[in-house]
């Protein structure tokens, strides 16, 4: 009676459920990160337990064969979800309707050759090996894939092995006492069913957590980051910098302003989605010339800025004078009749300086120094007035 009623709200649990995912999936258009197939497992696993309910005892007939083929599949739906969740881009229906196919012969076959014992023993050894190999990927994934939901994974990995040593435990059952250890009265079935609502109660909502940490990154990511280049913006260039501060207060750094030469000229000339890959070219020199450590960032337009740390003034220079002449020597390869373009840009230096408070004044230092550039003749580089009064080289 216990181990019926608990698996009535485990059906319920599951149907509702896969209800709402099928609607948090309605709202993410384009990147639905596994949740449509979270649905479809926990509607599969609903039916199956639903099937089971009206099945009633352990034995052969068609309502068993789908039950044990859903429970399967099941499973193996939430693996694949997984899969997609961690962006792999799986095969979804195809996969499930071969497993299904041929699971149900493979019952078929069991229940022809060896009887009804073996078909249920066959279903508790596939689940526990299923469950397990996905204990194990998950456990693999908190060193590799899934490194930055590791407490995640890790809770994932103990819960489901859990459910696979549960099955291995029923698969013994099974071989050494028989169907009858199947009854709902039994204590492992109690326990068994306990579990598994113990799970149903407490994995979707995981899921729903995993998808919400997964969508706040993304819009963080966005918010951060220019669309064109996949460079840093202005706003992710602050937090960086604030960052960088806050563990290393006495490093100083230098701000490099990029602008390139005539650009409207080449958006007038070869049009503006050109004048696009120019700008990616120009954000990919940028990050192959400067240091790791240092920051790129698109500022806006055709503006860029490269903020060096732990260098003296010389240092700047250099990497200015190298920046300008990566871009100078860069040829950006177009699908047009144009063939390969080039550009040049202006730089312009800012004083050192040790805060991120202290970036909007050497901002317009820098953006002082580029416009002196731009009026010499362009394609050069100029720093900040104070620098040069102190005789830094040219
Ligand atoms: P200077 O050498 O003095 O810097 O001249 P410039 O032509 O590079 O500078 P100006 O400020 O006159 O023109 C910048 C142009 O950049 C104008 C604007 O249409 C274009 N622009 C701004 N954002 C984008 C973008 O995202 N894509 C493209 N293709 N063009 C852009
Ligand atoms: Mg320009
Ligand atoms: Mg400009």
């Amino acid at each position: 009676m216990v181990a019926t009623v608990v698996l009535s709200m485990l059906c319920v649990h599951l149907l509702c459920f896969s209800g709402m995912f099928m609607l948090i999936s309605t709202r993410l258009h384009g990147k639905k990160m596994g949740i449509d197939i979270f649905a479809l497992g926990s509607l599969l696993l609903g039916c199956a337990y639903l099937l089971q309910l009206l099945d009633g005892p352990a034995g052969w007939g068609a309502m068993s064969v789908i039950n044990h083929t859903l429970t399967l599949c099941a499973p193996a739906a939430y693996a694949l979800g997984a899969a997609r969740f961690f962006d792999r881009p799986v095969p979804v229906v195809l996969p499930l309707l071969v497993l299904a196919g041929s699971y149900t012969v493979a019952q078929w076959l069991v229940q022809v050759l060896l009887g009804s014992e073996a078909r249920y023993a066959l279903l508790a050894a596939a689940c526990a090996a299923l469950f397990l190999a996905m204990a194990a990927v998950l456990l693999h994934g908190t060193r590799t894939f899934a490194r930055h939901l590791r407490a995640e994974m890790a809770v994932f990995a103990i819960l489901i092995g859990g459910l696979g040593a549960l099955n291995a435990a029923k698969l013994v059952l099974i071989l050494s006492g028989g169907l009858e250890n199947l009854d709902m009265g039994t204590d492992f079935q109690m326990a068994f069913y306990i579990y598994m609502s113990f799970l149903g109660t407490v994995l979707p909502p995981s899921v729903v957590w995993l998808v919400l940490h997964r969508l706040t990154d993304d819009l963080h990511d966005m918010a951060v980051h220019d669309p064109l280049t996949g460079l840093l913006n202005r706003r992710g260039l602050m937090d960086a910098l604030e960052a960088h501060f806050r563990g290393r207060p006495a490093a100083t750094a230098h701000l490099l302003i990029v602008d390139v030469d005539h650009f409207k000229r080449i958006n007038d000339t070869y049009g503006h989605k050109v004048g696009d890959l120019v700008l990616c070219g120009v954000a990919q020199v940028l990050q192959h010339t400067a240091r790791q450590g240092d920051l790129v960032c698109r500022l806006g337009g055709e503006e860029f800025v490269v903020i060096a740390f732990d260098t003296d003034g010389a240092g700047a220079l250099r990497l200015a004078e190298r920046v300008r002449e990566a871009i100078e020597q860069s040829r950006v390869r177009t699908d047009s009749a144009h063939g390969a373009i080039r550009c040049t840009a202006t730089v312009g230096i800012s004083e050192p300086f040790d805060s991120a408070e202290a970036m909007d004044e050497n901002l317009q230092l820098a953006d002082a120094a580029l416009y002196r550039g731009k009026v010499l003749g362009r394609n050069r580089v100029e720093w900040a007035q104070a620098l040069q009064a102190r005789g830094l080289p040219a």
